[in-house]
C-alpha cells in the first residue's frame, strides 16, 4: 500500500510517498510553498519518481502552513504531529526536537514514548527564523546551501547585537563596509540565531537526544552554534526537511491500515 505525506511550507513543497508504512520509495522538494502551484509540482515529481498514479496513492495527508487548502489531500494533520511523528520514525530515542523553517521555529518535548508533550514556538518574528537567513544570504551574495560552511571557517564570530531582521541588515553591511571578516560576521549570524532557538528552548526541559528537523537543519552552523549553546550535542538525518512529509505519510499510512 503507498500512503503519500505533502509538506506545504511558507516557502517550500515537500512530498514523500511511503511503501506499507515503513519504506520511503519517493521524496521531492520544491522551492515554492503555500499559495503557489509547488505543491501540485512536488506532487507530480513524487509520483513520477515513483512511477506511479495519483489512482494508486490509498491516502494522501497535508501537513504545514498551508495544508487547508490542498485539495487533492484526503486529511490534513498540524505540523507539529507530523515533525514528531517522522523524527521518531527516524530515532525512537529523539526526546527533544527543534524545528526551524521558513518562517517560524518551534521546540517540541516528546516523552519516552515518543508522544509530545509540550512545545514553544516563534512565529512572531523573521530572527532566529530561516527568513532571516536568506536575507543574510542574500546580502552577502552567499548560497544559503554554503552558509554554514563560512560559519565553520571563522576564528571569532562578530557580534551581532540588533535582535531585529530589519536592523541586523544594516548592522552586517555596516560591519561588512568596515571590513569585518566574512567568516566571523556568517558565523556571528549564525550565534544570534542559534542564542534566540536556544532561549526558546530553555523555557521547557531540554532532553536527549535533541534532534533538529526543517530547512535550517541543513545548515550546519545553526547546528554547531545551537549545540554550543545548549551545550548539547543536536542530532541531525539527511532527510531533515523532510520529517514533516514523512509523518504526514505515517499518519496516512495509519488511517488506512486498521
Ligand atoms: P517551510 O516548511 O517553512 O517552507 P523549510 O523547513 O523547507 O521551510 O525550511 C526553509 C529554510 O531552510 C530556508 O529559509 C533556508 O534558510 C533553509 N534551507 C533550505 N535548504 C537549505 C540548505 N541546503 N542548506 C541550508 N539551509 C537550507
Amino acid at each position: 500500500m503507498f500512503t503519500l505525506g505533502i509538506d506545504i511550507g511558507s516557502t517550500t513543497s515537500k512530498c514523500i510517498i511511503l511503501e506499507d508504512g515503513k519504506k520511503i520509495i519517493s521524496k521531492s522538494l520544491v522551492s515554492d510553498g503555500t499559495g503557489t502551484n509547488g505543491p501540485d509540482v512536488a506532487l507530480k515529481e513524487a509520483l513520477k519518481k515513483a512511477n506511479l498514479k495519483l489512482d494508486d496513492i490509498a491516502y494522501t495527508i497535508s501537513t504545514g502552513y498551508g495544508r487547508h487548502s490542498f485539495e487533492l489531500a484526503d486529511d490534513n494533520k498540524s505540523e507539529l504531529s507530523c515533525h514528531a511523528k517522522g523524527v521518531v520514525f527516524t530515532d525512537p530515542e529523539a526526546r527533544t526536537i527543534i524545528d526551524i523553517g521558513g518562517q517560524d521555529a518551534k521546540v517540541i518535548s516528546l516523552t519516552d514514548d515518543g508522544i509530545i508533550n509540550n512545545f514553544l514556538m516563534n512565529d512572531k518574528c523573521a530572527a532566529g527564523t530561516g527568513r532571516f537567513l536568506d536575507v543574510m544570504s542574500n546580502i552577502l551574495h552567499i548560497d544559503i546551501k554554503n552558509f554554514g560552511d563560512y560559519a565553520l571557517k571563522s576564528e571569532k564570530a562578530a557580534s551581532i547585537s540588533s535582535t531585529c531582521t530589519v536592523f541586523a541588515e544594516s548592522e552586517v553591511i555596516s560591519q561588512l563596509s568596515k571590513g569585518v571578516d566574512i567568516y566571523d560576521l556568517v558565523a556571528g549570524i549564525c550565534q544570534s540565531v542559534a542564542v534566540r532557538t536556544a532561549s526558546l528552548a530553555k523555557r521547557g526541559k531540554i532532553k536527549s537526544k535533541v534532534y533538529m528537523s526543517g530547512g535550517v537543519a541543513l545548515n550546519k552552523g545553526i547546528r554547531e552554534a545551537i549545540s554550543v549553546e545548549l551545550n548539547e550535542p543536536i542530532y541531525f538525518v539527511e532527510n531533515a526537511q523532510y520529517m514533516g512529509a514523512l509523518g504526514a505519510a505515517i499518519f496516512a499510512y495509519n488511517k488506512k491500515h486498521v
